[in-house]
């Protein structure tokens, strides 16, 4: 099976590209001094800095007029002027998909000051994108699943955890898991 598909490669080379944690100010100190563009002797100066869904972006303006906006994320889709960020979408559906939930992801984060997304903007980002994309995918690896295994007898083997451990349980996951591949099956 090939996952993802084609029309998906370019997401997964956006996803592919190296992050680091790196310190605000020693990124805006790049953007001071002589312009770099060629045959200019202006003065480089950041005019505006702010940090938006975890991406910063610098307004920066040369003494003899030219202006530009620099993020460190790049634009994975843009919609009415609203840019969508890569960075911004990885890290709130990482959350999501390594099981964690954004009270853990803020306090990690916040040991070591590390500039994260707001709640809404974590609930925004869960609804609209990583929500939906999982059931999606989920159905599509089914339907290979299901393939694989048409003419075999199964061995399934099964599990439910309750989200309480002894008393007043309100939530149960169910699992199957077939024995000799361990895959994941689900009616
Ligand atoms: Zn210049």
């Amino acid at each position: 099976m090939q996952l993802p598909d084609d029309n998906l490669l370019k997401f997964v080379d956006y996803f592919k590209a190296d992050r680091v944690i790196v310190e605000v100010n020693q990124i805006v100190s790049l953007f001071n001094g002589q312009c770099p563009e060629i045959g200019c002797h202006g003065i480089w100066n950041v005019t505006d800095q702010k940090i938006e869904g975890g991406v910063l972006l610098i307004t920066h303006q040369c003494s003899k007029g030219r202006e530009g906006v620099w993020s460190s994320s790049a634009v994975i889709a843009e919609k009415w002027g609203q840019k969508l960020y890569v960075s911004s979408v990885l890290l709130t559906s990482s959350v999501l998909v390594s099981g964690n939930n954004f009270e853990k992801g803020s306090l990690l984060v916040k040991g070591m000051n590390l500039r994260y997304v707001s709640s809404s903007f974590f609930i925004r980002m869960q609804s609209l994108y990583a929500l939906p994309s999982i059931p999606d995918l989920w159905s599509k690896m089914k339907e290979v699943v299901w393939k694989v295994f048409e003419n075999d007898v199964l061995v399934i083997c099964e599990d439910g955890r309750m989200d309480s451990p002894g008393f007043s349980p309100k939530y149960c996951v169910y699992k199957m898991m077939e024995h000799y591949l361990n895959i994941p099956c689900q009616p």
